[in-house]
């Protein structure tokens, strides 16, 4: 499952900056060995202190972390929804992330000119929300007449008549689709418009390292993620050792980077299982809620199509019985048929037949 983050903000906001933080060999990639791919484009691994507990005790060749990728979507700006600038190739792009990050602006550097002229994270916010519900609605009044076409000879496009109306009356208001509390049914009545405003999003405020203990404005209710983008993409130069000595020096720990991933994680409803043995101890990605032949699909389609079982045990079991035959001869590994929900943190071992 690789679920893709974009970072969108203004010009000069440090999106790139930040792309930087998360993505080099300083950064939060310095705990694991990580390649890298295409230049906008970075895996990035969700930090887990319990894959080195379980490490410690399957001494595994190799530690695989759960990732999230994140894109660096350049172009948003006033007018990018109608197209201008970088605008369609932007809108391209954010169209295949699951989550979006906006960046806002707080630090104040005389030499780095600000869009708007000010300093000013709430504005900045209604503009990035703004022109995503101009891209929606577009998107929808484009739709509207072959939605309409197919219910003349459809009725069950009535509901996606419905839905998209109801999405339009709600952009008139200043809501994003997300806003709307629409049900299950709603949801995917209109999924395949893959509207912008349907994406779930978070806040980083940009900051300098002078305004880490200051009160920052909530964002439509939501805490902003305060980073200092430009430090931690100097500190991603650097080996991880020195890295992590500067860091202390400054009184800087990894918490905004970290606690990005970790938001972002939260927000998209996931939650991680684990594998462990000889050859590696691997933490796999789910949403949370899902049946153990879900989660073994994750691994590979043949695990899900022909499981039988899962052998299961809880985190905190697996480390205090040092492992699958510890907790086997303490009676803690339990065998989960297809309708076990898997809980976070599992430890599994599946078993199949295909
Ligand atoms: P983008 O257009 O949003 O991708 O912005 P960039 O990441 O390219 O950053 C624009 C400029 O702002 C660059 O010159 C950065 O060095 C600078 N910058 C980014 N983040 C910070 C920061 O936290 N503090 C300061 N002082 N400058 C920053």
């Amino acid at each position: 499952m690789s679920l893709s983050i974009g970072i969108v903000g203004l010009p000069n906001v440090g999106k790139s900056t930040l792309f930087t933080a998360l993505t080099k060999k300083g950064g939060l990639a310095a705990d694991y060995p990580f390649a890298f791919t295409e230049t906008n484009i970075g895996a990035v691994p969700v930090p887990d202190t319990r894959l080195d507990a379980l490490a410690q005790i399957d001494r595994p060749a190799k530690i695989i972390p759960a990732t999230v990728e994140f894109v660096d979507i350049a172009g948003l700006m006033a007018g990018s929804s109608r197209g201008e600038g970088l605008g369609n190739k932007f809108l391209a792009n954010i169209r295949e992330a699951d989550a979006i990050c906006e960046v806002v602006r707080l630090f104040e550097s005389p030499g780095v000119m600000h869009v708007a002229g000010k300093i000013d994270p709430v504005g900045d916010a209604e503009t990035l929300k703004l022109e995503l519900i101009f891209a929606d609605m577009a998107t929808i009044e484009r739709a509207l007449p072959r939605i309409e076409r197919e219910l003349r000879r459809d009725k069950s496009y009535e509901l996606k008549l419905a839905v998209a109306k109801k999405v339009l009356a709600g952009f008139d208001e200043g809501l994003r689709a997300l806003d709307l509390s629409l049900s299950k049914e709603e949801r995917e009545a209109i999924y395949d418009l893959h509207l912008l405003t349907m994406k779930p999003s978070l806040y980083v405020a940009n900051i300098d390292e002078g305004q880490l203990d200051a009160d920052f404005p909530l964002i439509e209710g939501k805490p902003m993620i305060p980073i200092c983008a430009q430090t931690e993409a100097d500190l991603s130069e650097l080996d991880p050792e020195e890295a992590r000595e500067y860091r202390e020096s400054l009184g800087l720990d990894e918490s905004g980077l970290v606690r990005l991933v970790r938001e972002a994680y939260r927000l998209l409803g996931l939650q991680s299982y684990f594998t462990s043995g000889e050859k590696e101890t691997r933490a796999w990605t789910i949403p949370i809620g899902a049946k153990a032949p879900q989660a073994a699909g994750v691994i590979h389609s043949d695990f899900e199509r022909g499981f039988i079982k899962a052998e299961t045990a809880s985190f905190a079991d697996y480390v205090a019985f040092k492992g699958e035959a510890g907790c086997r001869a303490a009676g803690k590994l339990r065998l989960e048929g297809k309708e076990y929900v898997v809980q976070d943190g599992d430890v599994m071992h599946f078993k199949f037949n295909v």
